[in-house]
This record gives structure tokens, C-alpha cells and sequence, in this order.
């Protein structure tokens, strides 16, 4: 249970769609699949290279007569015949976006350009996850989506943030150029099951340090805040912005803002130890979701202090760790 199979329909509304998701094999990615595999006129294909992701993360659908998994990377040209494209593919975790820098920004700007290339061949709609951290270190708070941003564009974060407002830029051009139905998704820090246990992002690593009876790591000055989304709920808001009729781009998040310091309350009362920060971390982040909720009736149901425990569960099997009576 992990309040996901709750949600929704399992969308694309039409008879037989046919949907692409790259990047299925990773954290929100491997549950949009189990979201559109619900409705059974979907037949689901999943591109990956399994960079982040695992085919461990879509065990329950490898065999499924309506599910199909490609080992691909998508810097390379792809050919298929699809309706709908998640275009999702790329690291999320700046532990591994900063790994191989230049594999993300061609990631995210090579493998945007041959997914369009791809919608344009087939007439398919794409959708496009892009980040909050088109934002950067925002001036402006709460974000709204005509916010343009605050962006470093020669600094460590810039392969992700800047491929990213690159993506945005590929994806606005084809649809007045070429006429390709476009959506695009900002997305803010999501959580919940099936997230890397060692990805480095401050969710995770709190929840596996508190198992792990390690003091958690609050980097400096612990004051930055961020908003956490659950995963159930982006789900549900990405599947309502690719079936609707706005482009976007809109913001997909909770807006309940948290100090990190909060945050590690939040998971467990263990000791805090509070360690070097990274160069430019964002110091606040809270989405406003006026357009998420006028054009999508979308707004997120679970609250930090209900997800959290989902996925306390969920690292618990995986870490083999049972919880103290
Ligand atoms: P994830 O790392 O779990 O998933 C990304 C998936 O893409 C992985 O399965 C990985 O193997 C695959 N991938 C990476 N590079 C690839 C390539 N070149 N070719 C094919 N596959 C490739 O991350 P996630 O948290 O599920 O994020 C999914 C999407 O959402 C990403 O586009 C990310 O930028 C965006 N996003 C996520 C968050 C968040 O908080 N999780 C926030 C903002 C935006
Ligand atoms: N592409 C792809 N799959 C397709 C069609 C195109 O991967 O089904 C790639 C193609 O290799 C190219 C990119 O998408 O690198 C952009 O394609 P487009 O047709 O827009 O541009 P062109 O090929 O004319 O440069
Ligand atoms: N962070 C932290 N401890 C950790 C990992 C991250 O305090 O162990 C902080 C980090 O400094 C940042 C915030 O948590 O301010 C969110 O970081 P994350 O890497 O999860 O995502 P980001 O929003 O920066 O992409």
C-alpha cells in the first residue's frame, strides 16, 4: 500500500492508446505505469537506460502482454509508433545529474530533440517533465509559471537546470513550427516508495539515515526550504495535464514549505548533524498551483506527515530492516 493505487483512472481517455514513457524504469516514472496500465485500452512501452532507474521498480509488468521494456538511451534516435510520449528520461538527483555533466545536458537536450522528432513522425503528444529548478535561486516567492527564472548558467546545477529550460525552449518551437501537441510539467521535489535509498536527496537520506540509526545530515544553514510533493499525487497531475487541453507550462507540486530543519523533525526526533552545503542550493522553493488547480482541478491530497510513513515502509523491506515494536 503506498496510496497510489487509489488515484484516479489510469488515463488517456481514448480507445487504444498507445503511450511511451521514457525514463519508466525510474522513481516517478516506473509509477506512471502502474497508473496507465490500469486502464486496459493502454498498451504502455517503457524506454530506459538504466542509468537511476531498475527493472526491479516494473517487476510486476515485465511479461504483461500490454507492457513492453527497451533497453535505450535516448541521445539516440528512436523509432516506434506511439500515441501519447512521458518524456521523463534524465537523472533527478543532483548527486547524479553532477555525475556526468555533459551526458545530462545532452540528455536533455539530444534526447529531447529526438523524442520531438519522434511526436512530429507520428503525430503524438508529448509531454515534457521539466523542474522548479528552471527557477534557480527564485527572486521571486512563491514561484508562478511567468516567473522566468534566476538561473546560474555556468554553474555545477547548470547541465540540468539550463538542459532543462533548453527542452522547454525545444518543445515551445515544435509546437509553433511544427504543430506538435506539447504539455510541460514543472515539477517540485517529489518523494515516496522506490526513490534510490542512496540517491542523495534530502528525503531519502533522511528516511534510510533514521533506519540506519545515523544522525541525519542537515547541510547549512538548514533555513532552505522546499516543498515535497507525494508521488501518488504528481502522478495524478502529470496523467491530468497530458489528457487536458493546456500546454503549460504548470507547476505540479504541494505548496506546504519546509525548513530543512523542519523537515528532519518531520521524519524522526534522532540527532542532527549539520554538514557543508553544495554550490548554489536554491535558499526557497514553493510552487503556486492557482493554474494546476483552475485548468487542471488538480491539488495535492497527501501531507508530508502522511507520506512520509508510506515510504519509511517501503525503505524498511528494501533496506531489511523491521520496525521496533
Ligand atoms: P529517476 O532518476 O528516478 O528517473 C529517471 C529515469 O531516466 C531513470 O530510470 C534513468 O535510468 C532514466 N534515464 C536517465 N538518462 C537516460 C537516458 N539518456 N536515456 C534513457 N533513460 C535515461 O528520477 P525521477 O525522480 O523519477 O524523475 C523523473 C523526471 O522528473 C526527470 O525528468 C526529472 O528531471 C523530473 N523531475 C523530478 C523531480 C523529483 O523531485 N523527483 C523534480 C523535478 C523534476
Ligand atoms: N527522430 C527520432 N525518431 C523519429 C523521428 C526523428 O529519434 O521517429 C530524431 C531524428 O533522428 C532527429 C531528431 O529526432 O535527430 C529531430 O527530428 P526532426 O525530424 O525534427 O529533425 P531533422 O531530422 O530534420 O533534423
Ligand atoms: N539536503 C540536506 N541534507 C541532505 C541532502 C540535501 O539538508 O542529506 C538539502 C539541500 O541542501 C537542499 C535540499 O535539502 O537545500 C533539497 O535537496 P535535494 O538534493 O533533495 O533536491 P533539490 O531541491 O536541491 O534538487
Amino acid at each position: 500500500m503506498n496510496g497510489v493505487e487509489e488515484e484516479g483512472d489510469g488515463g488517456g481517455d481514448q480507445a487504444n492508446m498507445r503511450i511511451l514513457i521514457t525514463g519508466g524504469a525510474g522513481f516517478i516514472g516506473s509509477h506512471l505505469v502502474d497508473r496507465l496500465m490500469r486502464n486496459e485500452k493502454n498498451e504502455v512501452i517503457v524506454v530506459d537506460n538504466y542509468f537511476t532507474g531498475s527493472k526491479d521498480n516494473l517487476k510486476q509488468w515485465i511479461g504483461h502482454p500490454r507492457f513492453e521494456l527497451i533497453r535505450h538511451d535516448v541521445t539516440e534516435p528512436l523509432f516506434l509508433e506511439v500515441d501519447q510520449i512521458y518524456h521523463l528520461a534524465c537523472p533527478a538527483s543532483p548527486i547524479f545529474y553532477k555525475h556526468n555533466p555533459v551526458k545530462t545536458i545532452k540528455t536533455n537536450v539530444m534526447g529531447t530533440l529526438n523524442m520531438l522528432g519522434l511526436a512530429k513522425r507520428v503525430g503524438a503528444r508529448i509531454l515534457l517533465t521539466s523542474t522548479s529548478e528552471v527557477y534557480g535561486d527564485p527572486l521571486e516567492h512563491p514561484q508562478t509559471e511567468s516567473y522566468w527564472g534566476n538561473v546560474n548558467p555556468i554553474g555545477v546545477r547548470s547541465c540540468y537546470d539550463e538542459g532543462k529550460r533548453v527542452a522547454e525552449t525545444l518543445m515551445f518551437d515544435y509546437h509553433r513550427q511544427h504543430g506538435i501537441e506539447i504539455r510541460i510539467a514543472r515539477i517540485f521535489n517529489t518523494y515516496g516508495p522506490r526513490m534510490n535509498i542512496d540517491d542523495g536527496r534530502v528525503v531519502s537520506n533522511f528516511i534510510a539515515q533514521a533506519i540506519r540509526e545515523e544522525p541525519l545530515t542537515v547541510q547549512l544553514p538548514g533555513t532552505q526550504t522546499r516543498s515535497f510533493c507525494y508521488v501518488s499525487d504528481m502522478v495524478d497531475g502529470l496523467v491530468r495535464l497530458m489528457d487536458g487541453e493546456h500546454t503549460g507550462p504548470i507547476n505540479i507540486g504541494n505548496p506546504g514549505e519546509f525548513t530543512m530543519l523542519e523537515l528532519a523533525e518531520t521524519v524522526k526526533e534522532v540527532k542532527i548533524l549539520t554538514v557543508e552545503n553544495t554550490p548554489d542550493d536554491p535558499r526557497q522553493r514553493k510552487p503556486d498551483i492557482s493554474k494546476a488547480n483552475e485548468l487542471l482541478g488538480w491539488e495535492p491530497k497527501i501531507k508530508l506527515r502522511d507520506g512520509v510513513p508510506f515510504m519509511e515502509e517501503d525503505f524498511r523491506q528494501r533496506l531489511c530492516v523491521p520496525k521496533k515494536a
